[in-house]
């Protein structure tokens, strides 16, 4: 059988897993220990997450992203409630309604603004459109970093954000799909971009960081952890076996594996992103701030790149394509990209 394993930058969790990773899941693998969590790795790398976030939160660990940003939205919300989030947000567009399902029908506000990113005012505008009884009342906020559209938010607007949000008592979640990618491009301590900027809860994403599978979740406001192990039971989101989530994910975090693997996904992405827009007729949709590029290319320029195998997501407006890299990524094959891009654009007519 033939496998064909080539490169892509379609996500990050098209990636395998890392060298970490994987050692300590190998680790992991000797002999029995205790499980659903009761083990020595769940233990360590909940406190290597206390450890690297300088502070006493409450760690659990779920299979995916969709489940942890459900649950704790759940957690945070009554059936009643509502969660503001921009209109791109991933727990808006690509979790098929889980937030509402878990919490029995929370609604999500949505928000727009540029970039992604959600402002105070359009924060304040929601909240404050409705008081009455008839309206869900916004119990949580939750945000992107970085956001899906691969930019970041700053320290600045996370505090003006975090300030409107806890004015009106709004609990405050972060979607850290890509967490580790926003660390290493503001360079500032993970302390600093979560619990210091007013973030309640994280969901930080082992999987498109190199992980095979692997979500931790982070109380800083232990409060409102509470009972949060029977939700993930319930949900079938605790792990038998959880060493297996758990050691690879100490592996990260004992040999800086997770900042690396960001770093230079980063430092990918910006190079691809320098190349892309040496060709006429490439342009980029959003900044590139984190791991991702965006760019506008005309449709037929997709079509022939899918042709010679390119795989990539056009789901950001018509023309709009998304490359992202990974821990993996190499620059041949970034090169490689760029090259059929450019040989592209050249053979396919431009509109008039
Ligand atoms: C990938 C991703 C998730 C998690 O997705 P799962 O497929 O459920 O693991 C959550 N938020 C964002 C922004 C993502 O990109």
């Amino acid at each position: 059988m033939t496998v064909n394993c080539a490169e892509q930058f379609a996500s990050d969790n098209y990636a395998g897993i890392c060298p970490e990773a994987l050692d300590y899941t190998l680790k992991a693998n000797h002999g029995s220990a205790p499980a659903y969590g009761n083990d020595d790795w769940t233990r360590r790398a909940a406190e290597g997450f206390r450890e690297l976030f300088e502070t006493d939160c409450e760690v659990f660990f779920a299979f995916n992203g969709t489940a942890a940003n459900s649950l704790v939205l759940a957690s945070l919300c009554q059936s009643y409630h509502s969660v503001i989030c921009h209109e791109l947000a991933h727990v808006e567009t690509d979790e098929c309604g889980a937030p509402e399902f878990f919490s029995n029908g929370s609604k999500l506000l949505l928000g727009k603004g540029e970039q992604g990113k959600l402002t105070p005012a359009a924060i304040d505008a929601i909240i404050t459109k409705r008081n009455d009884i008839h309206y869900p009342k916004p119990k949580a906020l939750s945000l992107t970093q970085a956001t899906e559209v691969g930019t970041l938010y700053s320290l600045a607007e996370l505090d003006a954000i975090g300030a409107i949000a806890h004015q009106h008592d709004l609990k405050v979640h972060l979607d850290g799909a890509r967490f580790a990618n926003a660390v290493a491009a503001l360079g500032v301590a993970p302390a600093d971009l979560t619990w210091r900027r007013g973030i309640d809860v994280l969901c930080f994403c082992g999987t498109k960081n190199g992980m095979a599978v692997g979500e931790a979740i982070l109380f800083f406001d232990k409060a409102l952890a509470e009972d949060f192990d029977y939700r993930c039971k319930q949900a079938g989101q605790l792990a038998s076996k959880m060493r297996f989530i758990a050691a690879p994910w100490l592996g990260l975090l004992e040999t800086g594996a997770w900042l690396k693997n960001a770093a230079h996904a980063n430092a990918c992405a910006a190079y691809l992103a320098a190349q892309l827009q040496q060709i006429p007729g490439v342009e980029l949709l959003f900044p590139c701030q984190a791991n991702g590029v965006f760019v506008q290319l005309p449709p037929a320029v997709g079509d022939r790149l899918r042709a010679q195998g390119w795989q990539f997501y056009t789901f950001i407006g018509v023309g709009g394509a998304r490359f992202l890299c990974s821990w993996s990524t190499t620059r041949a094959r970034i090169d490689e990209l760029v090259a059929d891009v450019r040989a592209a654009i050249a053979a396919v007519p431009r509109p008039a």
